[in-house]
Order: structure tokens, then C-alpha cells, then sequence
């Protein structure tokens, strides 16, 4: 048994200080409690510090962290999400399995820094240019599990699949990397992984790009293993255009209809979602995942932030393209274009005597956990696995922090510079 001695630990019933953690030698939590000697004795303080749970970023593509700042130049005469598309293209043809465990272990370090200590992996780079299968048909995949390991991060591996350009449509050249050939190709990789052991989950890319009878046989597939799925809907009004050109419908309408809305679904932005497909996510009790840094990058727009949270529909966080990788400024963001959408200043917590902090890192915390379909991560409780964040109470971002305001500061006015450790597993993987 090892004991941690930190001076905070934001638990289920709020901030409290000087208890003693226990955790057993899986890193598994067994017990939260008031010091006693032995503890005292046998434990490792970890003064000054505050130990919340570890961020959980829904939604990353790891290898667009090379695009970081090689894409905001003028790229055409009208830049848009579809122009950047294609530098994003080009990236991903360069790409090789050494080169994507490079690049992702590189990441994974940095989002370890920041304070994530799960990442959701949305992966589609699958094949080799031109479509053409690795000797080992999971080489991609394979290469970002080992990155992760490498560096102690919790991965979830999202597996996209991925079938044509636009509703009937081939795919681009620049697809065919992504592209299996068939929907049981795509599932027999999927197996092949669930094998091994590793966390995974279904993630047919978006309904431009997966047509109906592979995204029911997906859907039936999550349903009889329970594993998550996420798919990209509605963030870009052209999407939505050509699905009701298409199919008379809009895009969450659309999975509804190919029944892949469950509890175990996860919209990746709903960006532009209208009140029918609220209505929708939330009868059929599924998540949303905005990604607000990337969002703002991309210029999608701002979604329906006090539609959602009226409807009750649980929000998570994503750095999706990686352009920044910090989950509090991810989550102060969409708080503040919630606020500027709204021009009201409580637009998440509509209570009248509630702060957004709880609010905000229930976000970044526990229902991204659920989302990904990871059960004992998202808070610090018994049965829980030691997944979290040691917050530097002395770093002069924090300078006046009281315990009552702890959260609102960190989100309204820090950065991930004030995380000194980030542990997962009961291991210390990050040390600043
Ligand atoms: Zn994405």
C-alpha cells in the first residue's frame, strides 16, 4: 500500500484538505480518508499541491500537431475548414508508422504537461498511400498504441472508418489511405485490435463519408460489445446542405435514422446542430464533444451551447487538430464563445448560485471518461484508478486562490503552467 499525502484533493463532495490517498499496487485508489499516523508516516507529501482529476481529451487527430502554425498563412483566395483540409491532406500522405509514433509520442508527452492523462485517438490514417494495406494491416494503429505506452498516457483508440469523399462519391486519392474496402475489412481490424487487448472504439468518420449500410453495421457492432462511437456531425453548414440534398434530412437526423444515436454515441462538434437534432441526442442519451480551440481555428462557428446544456445533453472536450494543447484554455473557451454567442455571462450554469468551475471540469473530466467508455477514470474516488493533476497552489497565476474559488481561477485565470505532476495509473508520467 503506498500513501499520498497532498494537500488538497478535489474529491465528489468538493476541495478538501490534508487526507491521505491510498493506493494499492495496481494504482488503483482504496482509500480517501483523514491522515493517520501510518499514513503520515508511511506516505509522500506532495505539499503545496492540489490533486484533481486528470483531463480527458475526447477527440485528438495526433498527427495535425505538425500543422500548428504552417496553416494560418492565406492558402487560397477564401480560406475556409475545406482549404485547410487539404494541407491537412498532405500531411497525412507524408505520414509513416515510424513517423506517427514519432510525432504522437512527441504529443502525448505535451498533452501529458498539459494535464491530460486519456486521450480519445480518432485515427483514420490507416494504409498506405493509395490504399494499399501495410504487411501488417494495423501497422498505423499499432504505432500510436506503442507511442502512448511509451509515455504512460490512457489511449483510447477511436478506429475511423471511412468509405468515400461526399455522399456516393469515390474517395479522393488523398482518401484512399483511410479507406478499408469493405466494412467487414474495417471490423476484421477492428477484432484483430480488440485482441490484443487494447481500448478501443468505432468511429465511422461522419455521413459524407460512410454511407448506410456500413454505419448500421457499425452501430450493431457497438451495440453487442458496447463499445463507444463517435463520429464528426455538423460542423460545417456544407455538410448539412449536402445530406438533406441527399437523404432530405440533416446530418444527426441521419444516425438517428441509421440507428447509431445511444447512449454509447458521441457527436464530435455539433456545431451548426439544430432543435430537432437536440431533441434527438438527447432522447437517445448521447454526448457532445466540442473542440473549441480547433472550432475557432477552422472558423466552424460556435455551437448551441444553452440549447445542449438545456437539454441535458453531456458536454466533453477534444484538441482535436492539437493546434493547442491545454485543457483549460479548451474548456475557457467554450465558456467564453457560449458567453459571446449569447452575450450573457452564465450561459453553462444557469443556477443562480452555481460556478462554472465544477461545471467545466465535469466536462474536461468525467464525461469525456464515459464517453470514451473508460470506467474507472474521471474522479478521485474509491474503486477509481490514481488518473490526475498535482496543481502548483504557489504558482503566481494562483496568487490569492481561495478554496472557494479554486476552480474558477484555474479555468478564468490560468494556464496549464500551473500543473507540476500528472500521474495515471498511480505512476508519476509527468514531473515538472
Ligand atoms: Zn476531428
Amino acid at each position: 500500500m503506498r500513501y499520498l499525502l497532498p494537500e488538497y484533493v478535489y474529491t465528489a463532495e468538493g476541495l478538501r484538505r490534508d487526507l491521505a490517498i491510498a493506493l494499492d499496487e495496481q494504482g488503483d485508489i482504496v482509500s480517501i480518508t483523514p491522515r493517520s499516523s501510518q499514513a503520515v508516516e508511511a506516505g509522500e507529501l506532495l505539499n503545496g499541491m492540489a490533486l484533481l482529476p486528470g483531463f480527458v481529451n475526447v477527440h485528438s487527430h495526433v498527427f495535425q500537431r505538425a500543422l500548428r502554425g504552417h496553416t494560418h498563412r492565406p492558402l487560397s483566395r477564401q480560406d475556409t475548414f475545406w482549404t485547410w483540409r487539404r494541407a491537412m491532406y498532405a500531411e497525412a500522405q507524408r505520414l509513416t508508422p515510424d513517423s506517427l509514433y514519432a510525432i504522437a509520442q512527441h504529443t502525448y508527452r505535451e498533452m501529458l504537461a498539459a494535464g491530460y492523462t486519456t486521450v480519445g485517438e480518432f485515427h483514420y490514417v490507416h494504409h498506405q498511400a493509395y490504399g494499399q494495406p501495410y504487411s501488417m494491416p494495423n501497422a498505423m494503429a499499432e504505432a500510436l498504441l506503442a507511442a502512448a505506452q511509451s509515455v504512460g498516457i490512457r489511449v483510447v483508440l477511436l478506429m475511423t472508418a471511412y468509405a468515400q469523399s461526399g455522399f456516393g462519391q469515390a474517395p479522393l486519392e488523398e482518401q484512399q489511405r483511410f479507406c478499408d474496402a469493405s466494412v467487414d475489412a474495417y471490423l476484421a481490424r477492428v477484432d484483430a485490435l480488440r485482441a490484443t487487448g487494447a481500448p478501443v472504439g468505432l468511429a465511422p468518420h461522419s455521413v459524407r463519408a460512410v454511407p448506410e449500410p456500413w454505419f448500421r453495421r457499425i452501430a450493431a457492432y457497438c451495440q453487442q460489445h458496447h463499445l463507444p462511437l463517435h463520429v464528426h456531425a455538423d460542423e460545417q453548414v456544407s455538410e448539412i446542405a449536402q445530406c438533406q440534398a441527399a437523404y432530405g434530412c440533416r446530418p444527426i437526423e441521419l444516425l438517428a435514422r441509421f440507428d447509431a444515436l445511444s447512449p454509447l454515441t458521441t457527436i464530435v462538434h455539433a456545431t451548426h446542430a439544430d432543435m430537432n437534432e437536440i431533441q434527438l441526442m438527447a432522447h437517445n442519451q448521447a454526448t457532445v464533444c466540442v473542440c473549441p480551440t480547433t472550432e475557432g481555428d477552422l472558423g466552424d462557428g460556435i455551437a448551441p451551447y444553452a440549447e445542449l446544456v438545456a437539454a441535458a445533453i453531456p458536454l466533453t472536450i477534444g484538441s482535436d487538430s492539437n493546434t493547442r494543447l491545454d485543457p483549460l484554455e479548451e474548456l475557457r473557451w467554450a465558456e467564453y464563445s457560449a458567453r459571446m454567442r449569447y452575450q450573457r455571462r452564465r450561459v453553462l450554469v444557469a443556477e443562480e448560485t452555481a460556478s462554472p468551475g465544477p461545471f467545466l471540469l465535469a466536462c474536461g473530466t468525467r464525461q469525456g471518461a464515459r464517453a470514451l467508455g473508460v470506467q474507472a477514470v474521471g474522479e478521485l474516488a474509491v474503486g477509481m484508478a490514481a488518473d490526475f493533476v498535482a496543481i502548483d497552489l504557489a504558482h503566481p497565476m494562483l496568487h490569492g486562490w481561495t478554496e472557494h474559488d479554486l476552480l474558477d481561477m484555474l479555468f478564468f485565470g490560468a494556464s496549464a503552467q500551473i500543473i507540476a505532476q500528472t500521474w495515471v495509473q498511480g505512476k508519476c508520467v509527468w514531473t515538472r
